[in-house]
């Protein structure tokens, strides 16, 4: 008997590219059958594609390096902050871009060449800094003096910096209606760039090899990027350009983000009308890097028919924050039913004490009952990340699934490990 499939077709290209559906209805994610994961390694669980992810890395990886010889792709690693993330990215030839020293820790763990990572940030310590200097990295991303005073108490060899600046352009509005962008608290205005350039040639450890610019999400024409670099030409030619701003995700059917190819012809068509010829194009993307490869997995709690049906699962805002600070529309599908065509709309609450925990407004159910696995598709970015301990929520595992056999990536977090974060009254009392 063949597979059945989903119950919607569509939901082929929001799910990771090795889901597939058992002969009995049981949603598998490479090759794992999401029940059987739920009660092995418990819920809220997220599940990883792990050949999916492996997929989508090449695709960015080669598919601009066919466009433009000299570029690379940088994994922005704080859509996705797991060790095994970091070391596959690096396996699968990506630069690594972190934000902090948390990040850069697990960079450097995950065995990724010290060369190929890139620090970010509005705000470093002195710590981070004298950290990512120690380990060799490739580029420190400056954002202002201040970085360029600690590098100077830290430095006794050269290291290779990008200047973050304001392009002084919105890409996302007209120039009339644009606000310049200069109320962003990341990067440099073009004047003080300029003033910061011209202070540090000649520097003795310090090399500016280029600029990093921010030109908002779903760069799909030409015109923004050119805008944005016309901005900086005064600055002069470098040697290289980090283009960050990135490629929007289809988390609905309803949705339609560009594919990968036409954000990538877009950007490299950009790159060879306006950047020096042999200049090197970095390009770092999270959100669509990784998405598409992960859901979460929630065992149903309750299911009850009050002011309206509501199913209730185990986890919520705790795992998935994004749901409540953007608003996100995920597909939902029963596990245990995925060919099964929904009969049922339901409020898909999580189990934190907000009534903004509401993991998917008026979702499409399949038969809903309590003990289901229900899975949202398209989470793997930013979800792990945002997880926290509301209400005493532990942060969830990851797990990498692959050809039928599942990884442990991430240990879910243990009452114990919550607990003993605090100083309580066996340490220091508080009775008085
Ligand atoms: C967050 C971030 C990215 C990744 O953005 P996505 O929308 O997840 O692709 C890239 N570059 C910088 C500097 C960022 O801060």
């Amino acid at each position: 008997m063949a597979a059945p499939g989903f119950h919607d077709p569509r939901f082929e290209r929001i799910f990771p590219p090795n889901a597939s559906v058992r002969t009995d209805g049981v949603l598998e994610i490479g090759g794992c059958a999401l029940p059987e994961l739920a009660a092995e390694y418990g819920t809220p669980l997220y599940v990883i594609d792990e050949l999916g992810l492996r997929e989508r890395m090449r695709a960015y990886r080669d598919g601009l390096a066919a466009r433009r010889p000299n570029s690379q792709v940088a994994f922005a690693s704080k859509s996705f902050p797991v060790l095994a993330a970091y070391a596959i990215a690096a396996a699968e030839g990506l630069a690594i871009d972190v934000a902090g020293a948390g990040e850069l820790l697990l960079a450097l763990e995950s065995g990724a060449p010290p060369e190929l990572i890139h620090l970010h940030g509005n705000a470093k310590s002195e710590e981070e800094l004298a950290l990512a200097v120690d380990a060799g990295i490739g580029t420190i991303v400056l954002d202002g003096e201040a970085d360029v005073e600690r590098l100077d108490a830290l430095l006794t060899r050269p290291q290779d910096v990008l200047i973050r600046i304001i392009p002084g352009v919105d890409p996302r509005v007209p120039r009339a209606i644009s606000t310049g962008g200069e109320r962003s608290k990341f990067g440099l205005p073009i004047p003080q760039a300029k003033a910061l350039i011209e202070r540090l040639e000649g520097h003795p450890f310090i090399t500016v090899v280029g600029l990093h610019l921010h030109i908002g999400s779903q760069v799909l024409e030409v015109e923004p990027f050119e805008r944005a670099v016309e901005a900086v030409r005064e600055l002069g030619e470098f040697p290289v350009y980090n283009i960050g701003g990135g490629l929007g995700v289809d988390y609905h059917v309803r949705h339609a983000a560009p594919t990968l190819d036409a954000y990538l012809d877009a950007i490299t068509a950009a790159a060879t009308c306006v950047l020096p010829a042999h200049s090197r194009l970095i390009i770092e993307p999270g959100r669509s890097l990784v998405a598409r490869s992960g859901v979460t997995a929630y065992r149903v709690n309750n299911v009850k028919r009050t002011g309206a049906t509501f199913v209730a699962v185990d986890g919520g805002l705790a795992d998935q924050l994004n749901v409540a600070l953007m608003d996100m529309e995920f597909t939902p599908l029963v596990a245990d039913r995925a060919s099964t065509r929904p009969d049922t709309v339901a409020q898909l609450v999580g189990r934190q004490c907000e009534s903004g925990d509401l993991l998917v407004d008026r979702a499409e159910l399949a038969a809903p009952a309590t003990g289901d696995t229900i899975v949202l598709a398209a989470t793997g970015a930013y979800g792990y990340t945002l997880s926290n301990n509301y209400n005493g929520a532990l942060k969830p595992a990851v797990v990498f699934c692959r050809e039928g056999e599942s990884r442990l990536a991430v240990r879910r977090q243990t009452y114990a490990e919550f607990l003993g974060h605090h100083v309580g009254p066996s340490q220091q009392s508080w009775a008085s």
